[in-house]
């Protein structure tokens, strides 16, 4: 423990009285392509119009990659129905299980190549591609490996059967998880995809490509497509998909809602959020600190579920928030692939420039700005760990999702009041409550108003446990069984 200004409050110590030597992934077991086009069909085709994918650490060019035109589209549906009626929609489930099991196996044997290329292509630190979004793909691909040959089983009595062809559309913050979370329930249930990765991320998609190639699952089971929106809007509105999965912005999602609507095609939007991290006076503070870091810091912040708003008890505010600015200075933010660093490089130009006209809101708004000293890393795009104490619910900063590593700190003084300013948002994805108390921990949980709440914990994954949320977060639940309903015709 070290004693600081403030001699009420003892800190811990984060390492914060010594430098750290630098600690590089190598990049030596990966090979990147200087061109990606699309995955079609179980073949890789060139496709055209590439645009440039930049390291967001670096600022440049790592390859050039496709972008699918609606007759691109047209190919990758047409190879998805085909498979779909021929082989997978007619597999016997012990026999899909087997392919699942196998792409969850070589994502294991390529985890190193695949967690390097994550933080390469889009910025986010080495220990956390390596410790969550790849062991994580692999678990999602395990468990519902295990799920293919017992669906009679999940939902008993109820005949469930495969929908079709599904359309997938994700974003860039956990580019292969997010591709795994979407692919393996999908396939376990028996249908066959058309998958459009990110414009910005597209790398471990491919990787994953190469995968499905090497695992021998058949021709058009699943279809890559690369592209930016007008490449997703081309999934949505093709007549010949059956179900629409989506995570993005809530922007995004209205629009694709709004183009289903009156279709046949079923539809899950996993959207934004504006998530609430409830501290109590009876919690354990060193540990709530912890959760805030983890809760607001992890990935940059580009987390649909992140705590980007901290509601703290009144009577100790001052103590948690002195704790909170001592831990934040400690954060190492710089190359993704050191790892060492906790904070990598924010994913494009654009997220950084919408991170920086909000962060620039809440200083003309009035509240209160906290950065640690440490200068940025000179090229690439970084943004600083950023705390805003003195925020008022009207706050742009308190209502808006930022999806970068800013929080905003409001108080509260009863119960009653934490959950009233916890619902105050459109959204309804995340929560975390952080108290001693288990039946005060129970009853806040209950009157949240979000999908997912934690308790004396933040971020927590697992695949098998549902998630999603609701009110302007979206439906749909993927995850846990819950999971393979959006993908299954239960009659
Ligand atoms: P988008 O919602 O635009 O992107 C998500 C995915 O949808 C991407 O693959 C994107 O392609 C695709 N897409 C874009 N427009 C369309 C369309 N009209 N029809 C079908 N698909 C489309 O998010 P952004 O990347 O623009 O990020 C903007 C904001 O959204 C962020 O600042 C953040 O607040 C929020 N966001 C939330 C996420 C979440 O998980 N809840 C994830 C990402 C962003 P492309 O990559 O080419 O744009």
């Amino acid at each position: 423990m070290g004693k600081t200004a403030n001699t009420s409050v003892r800190d811990l110590l984060f390492g914060d009285l010594w430098d750290y030597a630098p600690a590089p992934e190598s990049r030596d077991h990966l090979t990147i392509h200087e061109r990606y086009g699309h995955f079609i069909d179980g073949k890789f085709v060139e496709g055209e119009d590439h645009f440039p994918s930049i390291n967001p650490a670096t600022e440049e060019q790592l390859f050039e990659v496709a972008s699918a035109d609606e007759a691109t589209v047209d190919l990758a549906v047409k190879a998805a129905r085909k498979a779909y009626d021929k082989v997978w929609g007619k597999m016997p489930g012990s026999e899909r299980a087997k392919y699942l099991y196998r792409i969850a196996r070589m994502i294991q044997e390529k985890a190193r190549a695949l967690a390097v290329a994550e933080s390469l292509d889009g910025g986010k630190p080495i220990k956390e591609s390596r410790d969550v979004d790849i062991p994580l793909a692999a678990a999602h691909f395990f468990y519902y490996a295990g799920w293919a040959d017992k669906l009679e089983y999940a939902l008993p009595g109820a005949s469930p059967s495969p929908i079709g062809v599904a359309g997938q559309i994700i974003p860039w913050n956990f580019p292969l998880l997010m591709a795994a979370w979407k692919i393996a329930p999908a396939l376990a249930a028996g249908n066959t995809i058309v998958i459009k990765p990110a414009e910005t991320t597209p790398l471990t998609a491919m990787m994953l490509a190469e995968i499905i190639q090497e695992a021998d699952l058949p021709p058009g089971v699943v279809n890559i497509v690369n592209g930016a929106g007008q490449t997703g809007a081309a999934i949505v509105n093709h007549p010949d998909i059956d179900k629409i999965a989506f995570t993005g912005s809530t922007d995004v999602g209205k629009i694709i809602q709004r183009a289903l609507a009156g279709s046949r095609k079923k539809l899950t939007l996993e959207l934004g959020g504006k998530g609430a991290n409830i501290i109590f006076d009876d919690a354990s503070l060193d540990q709530a600190v912890e959760g805030i870091i983890n809760g607001i810091f992890f990935n940059q912040g580009h987390v649909c579920c992140a705590g980007s708003r901290l509601l703290v008890q009144e009577n100790i505010a001052d103590e948690l928030m002195h704790k909170l600015r001592h831990r934040v200075s400690t954060l190492i933010v710089g190359d993704p692939l050191d790892k060492n660093t906790d904070v990598g490089a924010i994913n494009s130009r654009e997220q950084l420039l919408r991170i920086q006209e909000l962060v620039a809101a809440g200083k003309d708004e009035g509240a209160q700005i906290f950065q640690p000293s440490s200068p940025l890393p000179e090229k690439g795009f970084f943004f600083k760990p950023t705390v805003f104490t003195e925020v008022t619910p009207s706050h742009r900063i308190a209502r808006e999702e930022i999806f970068g590593p800013v929080l905003s700190v409001l108080t509260f003084r009863t119960p009653e009041e934490a959950i009233e300013k916890a619902n105050n948002t459109p959204y309804g994805l995340a929560c975390g409550v952080w108290t001693d108390k288990g039946s005060r921990l129970f009853r806040v949980a209950n009157a949240l108003k979000c999908g997912i709440v934690w308790g004396n914990t933040y971020n927590r994954f697992d695949p098998t446990s549902p998630f999603g949320g609701y009110k302007e977060s979206g439906f749909g639940r993927e995850g846990g069984l819950h999971g393979l309903l959006p993908y299954l015709e239960v009659r």
